[in-house]
């Protein structure tokens, strides 16, 4: 099989680092695309309703790794973008800020979203 020369992932969160990061690893050294909604290098999470709300960490601290670990990977780091449709054709990802994104392999790693129940309205209480 061929090795993709381009490969571009949706979602800028753990998982989305992790997949960057053992390509890097694993040797693959082709065109690496990151596409994330937010304006943030990825970040964890749960942190922030629980340390980071009472104050125990500092916001920086959630970051999942520093800036220069980032660039190392070489990535075509497109942040505060949303992916908005797929042109599979052309195998492209269409962007919200009008440009768009090829690849040979796509990864979608957004998250989910959750799916409210048809019915009164509770106020939802978080948990997590
Ligand atoms: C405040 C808070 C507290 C939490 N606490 C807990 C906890 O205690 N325990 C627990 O298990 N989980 C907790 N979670 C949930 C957990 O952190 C993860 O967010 C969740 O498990 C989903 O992970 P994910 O990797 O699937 O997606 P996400 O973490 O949601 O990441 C999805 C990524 O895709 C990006 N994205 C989405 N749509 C697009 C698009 N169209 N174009 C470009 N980018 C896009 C997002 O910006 C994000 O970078 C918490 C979440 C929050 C916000």
């Amino acid at each position: 099989m061929a090795t993709p020369g381009r490969i571009t992932v949706v979602g800028a969160c753990a998982v989305d680092l992790t997949v960057v990061e053992t390509l890097r690893r694993s040797g693959f050294d082709g065109h690496l695309t990151v596409i994330g909604e937010e304006p943030h290098l990825p970040y964890d999470r749960p942190p922030l309703s629980k340390e980071v709300l009472s104050g125990a960490w500092p916001e920086e601290r959630v970051q999942l790794r520093p800036a220069a670990a980032v660039e190392a990977l070489g990535l075509d780091l497109r942040l505060g973008v949303r992916a908005t449709g797929l042109d599979r054709t052309h195998r492209r990802v269409l962007l919200s800020d009008g440009s768009r994104a090829g690849y040979d392999e796509l990864v979608i790693a957004t998250g989910t979203r959750p799916r409210r129940l048809p019915g009164p309205r509770a106020s939802p209480a978080c948990t997590c």
